[in-house]
């Protein structure tokens, strides 16, 4: 098992300067990252999968340890298919903690040699989910600073059609 491998995974429905923060700094840890792009049966996404993962693309600028991919089903098992030992999840409040603590442990239980890392958001990004990105486009209001130019572009289209 390679050390230098990291897994971040997520929705990213859509990628912002939050996760591109948390990927950012994850780089100093580890020499390549791939974030993986969960189907997730619960959330009603509004970027299909193949969207998203086009927008982390355009949003990394070409560099090369940072890969995009997708998974379905466990995140243990994908992570242990693409021989990874490491998960980065980011954290903002003590309402993620409790969300991520119970998730963690339970991959843990099931893969005892995978570990997560938790790295603390930025004071300039603590604000910013994918869900209030999503709300405030949705009512025309302005996400410009808090997600790649591509995403405000893909938001304001997304929006425009409905
Ligand atoms: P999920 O749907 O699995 O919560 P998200 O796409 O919302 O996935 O987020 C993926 C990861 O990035 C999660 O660990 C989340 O806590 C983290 N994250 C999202 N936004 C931020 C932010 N603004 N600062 C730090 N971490 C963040």
């Amino acid at each position: 098992m390679k050390k230098n491998i990291a897994v971040y995974p997520g929705s990213f429905d859509p990628i912002t300067y939050g996760h591109l923060d948390i990927l950012k700094r994850g780089l100093e840890l580890f020499d390549k990252i791939i974030v993986a792009v969960a189907y997730n049966v619960d959330k009603r996404a509004l970027f299909t999968v193949k969207e998203r993962m086009e927008l982390i693309r355009e949003s990394i600028k070409g560099n090369s340890h940072v890969e995009v991919d997708s998974f379905e089903g466990l995140l243990v098992d994908y992570v242990k298919k693409v021989n990874a030992r490491f998960v980065i999840r980011g954290l903002r409040a003590m309402s993620d903690f409790e969300n991520e603590f119970q998730m963690a442990s339970m991959n843990r239980n099931l893969n005892k040699d995978m570990d997560t890392i938790f790295m603390m958001t930025s004071k300039d990004y603590f604000f910013i989910s994918s869900r209030t990105i999503k709300e405030v486009a949705s009512f025309n209001g302005c996400v410009s600073g808090l997600v790649p130019e591509i995403v405000d572009k893909k938001l304001k289209e997304k929006f425009a059609k409905k």
